[in-house]
């Protein structure tokens, strides 16, 4: 299981140039995370392996790429202006606002501690009428009568809280397009990537010539007011998804949902390959399903403080295709080639977190072992266990002399030759053991050292991040490594 401590991976991820509190010469913004080097480029491999696995390799799946702001109307007709809320509560003492789901989740996993799930339920079932530990899917009264009884004191100052009722609190980010700030300039942000699909789906129909099952796959930022972000890139309030609306019959809906689900695990398990056993299925409580969905399960995975999301997989039914048809007048209905049968298609939707997947991807690889160093002392190495799908750097060229320029400029020409087809990095400077430790660090799979037999065989070292074992090669072996 998974103990890793949270602030050790964030001081790596700053540290190794991963990512970096975002405005950090204003002192930051708060919760706002900004990719570095290594983290873009991680975030670029994750989103290659995505791509290639639902779009490169199926006939079936388009993409697309979506203008950020929309018409105010489509949030109306989604039912996101109504409907896209989190349950918020305040301390009148402090006028600090708290996600009150969240807030309870921590006391449960607290009482965790000295008492079993099942304890727990039986415990707050007699006091609230609770049936589950699902705080999201519980009414507004029971959440505000577990905070009474459980957490009288504010979580930051520790002192008696005075809290107001629980209220909902809407997500999206508002702005204003054009030079005038009222009512009928209002934009939001898109908090899902979803809806442009929806509305464009006519278009779609029209000029891709799609044919059911279908899909239509977007990645791309979303924005969401969030009450409590936090726990480092988990929840943050800009974000970026890897969506698929995936367009069927609707007696084929549950068939598609279930395929959704082996499809998805999959892709984190043989794709970017994250440990199984730090991940779960969740099917949601039918009180805490989204407005749109008929059925929701989550892939979780075990972070260092409970299971929490990672991708959602929705039944979402024909509601946002038949709520668009209602407010904008047009006929989003799909006519079958064969039967000539007019009918709204069923949509399943998995959406994966991209950020959430550099976060869990970082975490799931960080390690740290003990190794016996040349001079036979046990030292601690750090390494992150990317696989090579996912690693950012493949291959770094290491000259063992810096002042010898004969061995840069073959490491230069190397590196020329290497990076038609892959991330390398030229590390020149320093002491060739701390060099290795550098790209253990970010889990490079291969170290390759020209030394001075280079310069007279055309062979060089080249080093095995798991084993730490060097072999020497010629020059032109090196691709096949890989
Ligand atoms: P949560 O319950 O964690 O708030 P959600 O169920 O509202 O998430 P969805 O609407 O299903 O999330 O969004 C799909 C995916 O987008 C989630 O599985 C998650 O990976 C990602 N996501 C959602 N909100 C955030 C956020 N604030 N920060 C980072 N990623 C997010």
């Amino acid at each position: 299981m998974n103990n890793k401590d949270l602030q050790t991976i964030v001081a790596w991820a700053k540290r190794r140039g991963f990512v970096y509190p975002g405005s950090s010469i204003y002192g930051g913004l708060a919760n706002a995370w900004d990719l570095w080097p290594y983290g873009t480029i991680l975030r670029k491999n994750i989103i290659d392996l995505w791509w290639k696995e639902f779009i490169q390799k199926r006939p079936d799946i388009i993409p697309l790429d979506a203008a950020i702001l929309m018409n105010p109307k489509v949030w109306e007709a989604s039912g996101h202006v109504e409907n896209f809320n989190d349950p918020m509560i305040d301390d009148k003492n402090t006028w600090e606002r708290f996600r009150v789901d969240k807030l309870i989740e921590a006391k449960i996993e607290e009482l965790r501690q000295q008492l079993t799930d099942e304890q727990i339920l039986e415990k707050i079932n007699k006091e609230f009428w609770v049936t589950n530990l699902i705080p999201e899917s519980w009414s507004f009264d029971q959440m505000k009568a577990f905070i009474e009884k459980y957490i009288p004191n504010n979580p930051n100052t520790w002192k008696p809280a005075n809290w107001t009722d629980v209220r909902k609190f809407n997500l999206m980010f508002k702005t204003h397009q054009g030079v005038i700030e009222d009512e009928s300039t209002v934009v939001y942000l898109r908090p899902e990537t979803a809806q442009w699909i929806f509305v464009n789906f006519k278009n779609i129909l029209d000029t891709m010539r799609v044919k059911l099952p279908f899909g239509i796959a977007q990645i791309w930022k979303a924005f969401r007011n969030e009450i409590t972000p936090g726990n480092f890139l988990y929840r943050v309030r800009e974000f970026e998804q890897m969506e698929i609306e995936y367009f069927v019959e609707p007696e084929k809906d549950e068939e598609y949902f279930e395929k959704w689900k082996k499809w998805s695990w999959n892709w984190w398990t043989k794709t970017i390959w994250i440990k199984e056993e730090n991940l779960r299925f969740r099917d949601h409580e039918p009180d805490e399903l989204s407005h749109y969905s008929k059925w929701t399960t989550d892939i979780e995975y075990y972070f260092p403080w409970w299971w929490w999301e990672l991708q959602g997989i929705a039944r979402r039914t024909d509601y946002d295709l038949r709520q668009h048809m209602k407010h904008s007048g047009q006929d989003l209905q799909y006519s079958d080639p064969k039967t000539w049968k007019r009918f709204i298609p069923w949509v399943i939707e998995p959406s994966w977190g991209l950020t959430r997947a550099i976060f869990t991807t970082m975490l799931d690889a960080y390690d740290e072992e003990q190794y016996t160093d040349p001079k036979w002392r046990t030292q601690t190495r750090v390494v992150a266990r990317f696989h090579k799908n996912v690693a950012p750097i493949k291959f770094a060229i290491l000259p063992l002399l810096e002042k010898n320029e004969d061995m840069v400029n073959l490491a230069q020409n190397i590196f020329k030759e290497l990076s038609q087809d892959y991330m390398v990095e030229l590390d020149i400077k320093g002491n060739i053991w701390k060099r290795y430790r550098r790209q253990d660090e970010i889990w490079t799979p291969y170290c390759i050292t020209i030394d001075y037999q280079t310069l007279e065989d055309w062979t060089v070292t080249i080093r095995d991040r798991d084993t730490m074992q060097q072999q020497r090669i010629k020059i032109e072996e090196i691709k096949k490594f890989m």
